[in-house]
């Protein structure tokens, strides 16, 4: 505990420690269409903090953070309209000390290991990482694709090391919102499942690209100074930091982002101001002819999201985007009960234009591309203690495995465990080939499963029939 006091003391002095005291998280209950319009209308007021998103056209509960100078007038508005609430967190600095103290509790790291009892910062992820790649330098290798705002190194992951341009690419990201502490916890997770069994049939036909921590420099100020940051550490005229997943060069400045730096969804001076995403797209750019799907993490909301982020209408192969996340989302459900929306971000969550799956789906061409959004922990609240990690690590690998099992079903051949040769058709890796368009299999696939999804699928009853 004395150590803990001093840490936080010598935090205090260096970097202006933000402290949460006397915070309150509400868990609120809107349930006309009316009170999701008074919600909304304080989605940018910068004394609230959505910390679970509120959904765009399903009313469900909410929660957020309202800083004390703020909680009389919103308790005012709540009661005026009716709106059902109740106090679930009564001061939110609490939480993070408790959460402080089991990190520094935590037994150190053992060389080329790691835990999924406690969340580790910045160069702890790294020296994983490198120790890793020098102790199976068969499986895991590393490549520094960038420096972030603050010159920290941008580091991915290829497993396995070699390049096979025959292969398709699973491209996989987490950490861009520095807050969402799981996301980074849950990539570090798939890796250590991917190199746990060397000869495990993902790595022999897949090549995956895995960037744990894509916003090292905010990541870093959530476990120094800010608990609560979200964003970049970019320097503004009056503020810090862009919120990178409105960041990117596809309807950049749209609709769901803000156009003032202090905002927590500012979108940035320009498309790509900040290194971290434009050394991000640089990367997806080359492997983009290779890339089958794009997994991005984020939390807390437990959503399987796909374009569009900036409009409702529905993207090309929606049954197919739809198709796959709603097996995956079954899969999580049957394992451990947790219940996963599927549809897409705008008509889900609302809108956020400029994010990186719309851009990854539009520009790079990358036709199944997804925001996972992992669960809040217990009692609504954003953080998930330590002790929680491992479940929800392990459960959402239970959803991960779909996709990898689909790209694997559609783009390796079952009969040769050869990689099929991309291009506008598909050709057999034995001995006859055969020219096939490709969207009789893409269609015969999609009409299985369709068939296939149970007529009272709990997770499709949560969607919008905008989604279906
Ligand atoms: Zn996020």
């Amino acid at each position: 505990m004395i150590v803990l006091i001093l840490l936080l003391l010598a935090i205090t002095a260096a970097d202006e420690y933000v402290s949460y005291k006397d915070y309150k998280v509400y868990h609120v209950k809107p349930s006309t269409k009316e009170h999701l319009r008074v919600l909304k209308s304080l989605k940018n007021n910068t004394n609230i903090d959505f910390w679970t998103p509120l959904y765009n056209t399903s009313i469900e509960p909410v929660n957020i953070m309202a800083a004390p100078k703020f909680q009389d007038q919103f308790v005012k508005i709540l009661e005026q309209q009716n709106i059902s609430y109740e106090i679930t967190v009564d001061d939110v600095e609490e939480v993070i000390i408790e959460e402080r103290k089991e990190l520094y509790n935590a037994p150190p790291r053992q060389s080329g290991h790691i835990t999924f009892d406690r969340y580790y910062n910045y160069s702890e992820i790294q020296a994983y990482l490198y120790e890793l790649a020098d102790k199976k330098p068969n499986l895991v290798s590393l490549e520094d694709y960038g420096r972030s705002y603050e010159k920290r190194k941008l580091t991915l992951v290829h497993i396995p090391p070699e390049n096979d341009e025959r292969k398709p690419v699973i491209f996989i990201d987490a950490g861009m919102h520095a807050r969402e502490w799981i996301s980074p916890a849950q990539v570090l997770y798939i890796i250590y499942m991917l190199v746990q069994e060397p000869n495990n049939e993902w790595i022999q036909n897949i090549d995956f690209i895995i960037i744990p921590l894509i916003n090292p420099d905010g990541y870093e100020y959530t476990h120094t100074t800010d608990r609560m940051w979200r964003k970049t550490r970019s320097k503004g005229k009056r503020c810090y930091g862009v919120d990178p997943n409105r960041n990117f060069d596809y309807q950049w400045s749209g609709l769901g982002s803000e156009p003032y730096e202090c905002g927590n969804v500012y979108a940035g001076k320009r498309p790509f101001s900040e290194p971290e995403t434009l050394y991000l797209s640089k990367v997806i750019m080359r492997y983009s002819k290779r890339i089958k799907l794009y997994l991005s993490f984020h939390s807390a909301a437990a959503c399987f999201l796909y374009p569009w982020s900036h409009i409702p209408a529905l993207p090309k192969n929606h049954r197919e985007l739809y198709g796959v996340a709603s097996k995956a989302a079954m899969a999580i459900l049957n394992a451990t009960g947790t219940k996963y929306t599927v549809g897409t971000s705008y008509n889900v969550l609302g809108p956020a234009a400029g994010s990186s799956s719309d851009w990854v789906y539009a520009v790079a061409r990358v036709k199944l591309a997804y925001v996972v959004e992992l669960p809040e922990g217990h009692d609504n609240i954003f953080v998930i203690f330590p002790e929680d990690i491992l479940g929800v690590v392990k459960e959402t690998c239970e959803g991960i495995k779909v996709f990898f099992k689909y790209i694997k079903r559609k783009y390796v051949s079952e009969k040769t465990k050869e990689p099929i040769v991309f291009g506008n058709s598909i050709k057999y890796a034995s001995s006859t080939t055969k020219q096939v368009p490709q969207n009789i299999f893409v269609i015969l696939f999609n009409v299985i499963l369709w068939k296939t999804q149970p007529r009272t699928n709990p997770i499709i009853s949560m969607v919008s029939v905008r989604d279906l």
